[in-house]
């Protein structure tokens, strides 16, 4: 408390003392948050269960690193650092915050352990971090005034844009950052007036230049100064908490808790039910999302979260070709949604349908996703949105409303298997070519076979005459490597990972069951595949099947142990550049192992796409997206097939069946034919693979002949 200054509790203001009119301030603005957040947290009360209670150091953890450590800010880095500037500073100011609202009640009030040392070294920081949280607060206002970044525009379809909500609640910090200094700065103006040892205020610091300003005022001009500029404080706080509620800075109460209960595991899709085992499914009377109170509490939360930053929208590959998709909107919406069906009085929840003329989300919005996780790995918040569409197509499912074009592919995998409608007995068909079945024998693994390893082929790869070539190329890499593998051949079912994702659970459940049960009867001690939908399926999607991995991570190992070599590239010319296909790389952190497989072939000339690693653009989307036609301005594999192209590549590598589909169409789509070319890693490095001496082949022609 600074001497000679009278305190804000030691006035009488309207006949009441300042003791008594602040605290009855607090009390006033913590009842009203306390109401309002009351309120807020009525729907998720009315939300279905989400079992986020497990693992607490491991989401600790995730706090510290998400929350506290800002660690995907940077990512945007102007934005970015502003944020943890500020956010910073807020921390910093919390402790300040909290000893002024107490100041107004007890004026000689001083935090345990504030004073001495401690307390001149925090005065300091908390001098310059009001500094530069006001600061961040102007550039901030002016970013968004006048430089616009497009990602903060809201499109006419989506509504109002928000500027004059996010610039009046920049101006509301900045204000409470002012009265904080003018407080204290009036207080050592005030000082230094009476010749008293004036409280050190840090140079340059906010308070500090107002100190310089008021320093020549009379001591009745500081004494209002002082007191009106804690009274803004007080008020100024309390608006600002029991404000934010109702808007984009909820994200301040609520993100902590965000991050803390985020989904902790990747490439899974939640259950139908939480608590509700697959055998019970067939007692659920209602399959995924309907009305909003079919979210989760936390998806609930996740709409209160979102800073509207417009990030995940931003690396959006559907909002980005024109799809009636944006994730950012899928949230603001249903955020939206709750303001006005969970009103501060009055009654909550009608339970109106969420896709339905007159609701919130439309048919081709929800359908439009490729499920890439594009937007939850840039999400700062840990936002979930696969979750949330696989969820509100199970809904769409449940009730019959399947678009039109994906109707035939999803009776063709509930009754031959595939989505092609094509016999089961033909599944193996493609290793009967006949240049290949000379070369390499593939075994059906079954409970005679002795086979160590399964190569699980999937639908594409066994039905579609392009990528047959891809099995073929894998199998020969598997020979060349010495692994004793097979194939399930007709009793290998599609992986359902597309079905699943495309809300269609029992389908899945059928199709996974039957493939477990032939998995488990061939007796195989390890699964490989390479196809990344049927990789992160075996890996998440199914359980007690045998340790799985993508063809990339078996050929690395080999190319490292000596085990697999590759002659040199035949055409040295050629720039390569690899496609990072979401279901290996983003959900399965598979990144380095294709990279170092490449730069594993003497000559090979690699460059990266500005979009690759956890940012790559997905393709297009695989399994049941390949017969989905959404409403588009451009197809995503061109999009691709441009970046490879600025990038400065002609030919671009794959480890994905479907992204060679959409790729090798997007070349002839965008005419860049003869200047492009798209290959897959297995196929690659099976040209590549440094032969045995043709002796050697005759014996392994011998020996397939014997094996036939
Ligand atoms: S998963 Fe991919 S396509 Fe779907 S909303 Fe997110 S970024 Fe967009
Ligand atoms: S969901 Fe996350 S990334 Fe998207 S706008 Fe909200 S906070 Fe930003």
């Amino acid at each position: 408390m600074v001497e000679g200054i009278q305190s804000p509790a030691q006035v009488t203001y309207w006949l009441m003392s300042g003791r008594t009119l602040f605290l009855l301030l607090n009390l006033l603005g913590l009842a009203c948050f306390f109401y309002i957040a009351g309120r807020r947290i009525l729907p998720l009360t009315r939300g279905e269960r989400d079992w986020r209670f497990d693992q607490p150091f491991v989401r600790l953890e995730r706090v510290l690193q998400f929350w506290l450590g800002q660690w995907k800010h940077p990512r945007y880095r102007t934005a970015g650092t502003m944020h943890i500037l500020f956010f910073a500073g807020f921390l910093i100011l919390a402790t300040q915050a909290f000893s002024l609202l107490i100041l107004g009640v007890s004026p000689n009030f001083v935090l345990p352990g504030s004073s001495g040392g401690v307390g001149h070294i925090y005065d300091i920081v908390k001098d310059y971090a009001a500094t530069i949280v006001f600061l961040c607060m102007i550039v901030a206002a002016i970013r968004r005034i006048v430089f616009k970044p497009a990602r903060y525009e809201v499109p006419a379809r989506y509504g109002k844009g928000h500027l004059v909500d996010a610039v009046f609640l920049l101006a509301l910090i900045a204000l409470l950052m002012a009265s904080e200094s003018l407080f204290e700065a009036s207080g050592a103006a005030f000082q230094v007036h009476q010749g008293q040892p004036a409280e050190f205020l840090a140079v340059l610091s906010l308070p500090w230049v107002l100190k310089g300003v008021l320093v020549a005022s009379p001591l009745s001009t500081l004494q209002t100064v002082h007191l009106s500029s804690y009274f803004v404080d007080v008020l100024t706080f309390y608006f600002l908490l029991c404000y934010r509620p109702f808007g984009i800075q909820f994200h301040v109460e609520t993100s902590l808790f965000n991050v803390y209960f985020a989904k902790l595991d990747r490439g899974t899709v939640k259950p139908v039910r939480w608590g509700v085992s697959d055998e019970h499914l067939d007692q659920v009377n209602s399959f995924g999302v309907k009305t909003f109170e079919d979210f989760t509490w936390k998806h609930m939360l996740d709409f209160y979260s979102c800073a509207d930053c417009g990030r995940c929208s931003d690396q959006c590959p559907a909002n980005a070709v024109g799809r009636p998709l944006s994730p950012r909107f899928l949230t603001i919406k249903a955020r939206d949604y709750t303001f006005q069906h969970y009103p501060m009085f009055g009654r909550a929840g009608n339970g109106t349908p969420l896709i339905s003329p007159g609701g919130i989300y439309s048919e081709d919005e929800i359908w439009s996703c490729t499920t890439c996780g594009a937007c939850e790995e840039e999400c700062p918040l840990l936002i979930q949105y696969i979750d949330k569409i696989v969820d509100l197509r199970r809904g769409m499912i449940d009730d019959g409303n399947v678009p039109q074009s994906l109707q035939k592919p999803l009776k063709a995998l509930e009754s031959r298997g595939n989505p092609y409608g094509k016999m089961e007995k033909k599944r193996a068909e493609w290793t009967k070519a006949k240049d290949f079945s000379q070369t390499c024998a593939v075994k059906t693994a079954d409970a005679k076979s002795n086979a160590d390893m399964l190569y699980f082929v999937d639908s594409i790869t066994s039905y579609d005459d392009r990528m047959q070539s891809i099995g073929r190329a894998t199998a020969r890499i598997l020979d060349a490597a010495g692994v004793n593998f097979g194939i399930l051949g007709a009793a290998e079912k599609d992986s359902g990972h597309e079905a699943r994702r495309f809300g269609e659970e029992m389908l899945f459940m059928a199709l996974r069951d039957h493939n477990v049960d032939a998995i488990k009867a061939s007796g195989v001690q390890r699964i490989v595949t390479a196809d990344p939908h049927a990789y992160n399926a075996l890996k998440h999607d199914y359980k007690d099947v045998p340790p799985v991995e993508h063809i990339s991570q078996v050929i690395c190992r080999e190319v490292k142990s000596g085990n697999l070599k590759l002659d040199p590239v035949e055409n040295a010319d050629n720039v390569y550049v690899y496609h990072d296909p979401c279901y290996l790389g983003r959900h399965n952190q598979v990144y380095d192992d294709p990279r170092e497989v490449l730069d594993a072939i003497p000559g090979l000339k690699r460059v990266e796409m500005d979009r690759c690693r956890d940012r790559s653009f997905c393709c297009g989307g695989g399994g049941l997206m390949l017969f989905y036609e959404p409403k588009e301005d451009q197809r995503m594999g061109v999009k691709r097939v441009q970046m490879a192209a600025e990038a400065g590549a002609n030919v671009i590598v794959t480890a994905c069946p479907f992204c060679m589909a959409n790729i090798e169409d997007a070349i002839k789509v965008a005419g860049m034919e003869g200047k492009m070319t798209a290959i897959d890693l297995a196929e690659l490095v099976d040209q590549q693979l440094v032969r045995p001496a043709p002796a050697e082949l005759e014996h392994d022609k011998l020996r397939s002949e014997v094996l036939a």
